[in-house]
């Protein structure tokens, strides 16, 4: 699966995309028979700065009919987009997405939908007081929002939202977090030391997980 985001901020956000899981589903991985790996997804950023012809490069402007802030420029960032897939002819399995607090509420069952049906995910992060609406028509895109609450810029929700859906990627987490993943909650976990002491007091790992009563501990995991 091929992420594209187009961002004014692409250092902060391939910082976190190059690290840890995310980072190796990006590589191939040179291994003994079952144990290689190919590519598994790719993320590429474009930013609205390098589509300009504004001598300044000034991707913002003032909103139509007045209010308060500045609207990013729709120009920029479709150019930005033709770049990601406008040669793309013909492609049914692109899907553009725009953050906005205003759009649909991304879930997991979004996110498993996206990795089933499409190859390409453009994924447009606002800054300032959004994006001048002209690109979600242009695009036939569809308005996300990551949650009930306002962040500063797209970038956190489209960061969200690669990580949610390129983990619904065949191969993309490790066997043993594929099934953790078909679990429906994970429930209470612990790890070594069985004792640990803070601020003068034991904190213990409860008995039952240290029993090896499978049947026990997930009985207990299954607690609230
Ligand atoms: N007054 C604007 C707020 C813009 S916030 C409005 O009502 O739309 C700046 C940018 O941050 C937005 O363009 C959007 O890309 C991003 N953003 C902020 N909160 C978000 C959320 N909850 N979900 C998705 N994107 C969000």
């Amino acid at each position: 699966m091929h992420f594209h985001v187009i961002t004014l901020f692409p250092e902060i956000c391939q910082a976190y995309t190059d690290a840890s899981v995310l980072g190796r589903a990006q590589k191939t991985e040179k291994g003994k028979g079952a144990k290689s790996r190919g590519k598994k997804i790719a993320v590429d950023y474009y930013n609205p700065r390098d589509f300009t012809k504004d001598k300044h490069k000034r991707v913002d402007d003032r909103p139509y009919g007045g209010g308060p802030g500045m609207v990013m420029q729709a120009e920029p960032v479709l150019k930005a987009w033709q770049k990601a897939v406008g040669l793309k002819r013909n492609q049914p399995k692109v899907k553009t997405l725009i953050m906005s607090p205003r759009g649909k509420q991304f879930t997991n069952e979004l996110a498993k939908k996206y990795a089933k049906q499409y190859d390409h995910l453009v994924l447009i992060s606002g800054r300032y007081e959004g994006i001048d609406a002209r690109v979600k028509k242009a695009l036939i895109a569809e308005e996300v929002s990551v949650g009930d609450y306002v962040l500063t810029g797209g970038e956190l929700p489209a960061l969200s939202i690669i990580d949610a859906t390129a983990r619904q990627v065949p191969g993309v987490l490790g066997t043993y977090e594929s099934l953790e993943d078909e679990r429906t909650t994970t429930g209470e976990t612990y790890t070594r030391p069985d004792t640990i002491t803070f601020k003068g007091k034991q904190y213990r790992v409860p008995k039952v997980f240290l029993s090896g009563d499978h049947k026990e501990i997930e009985a207990r995991r299954a607690q609230k």
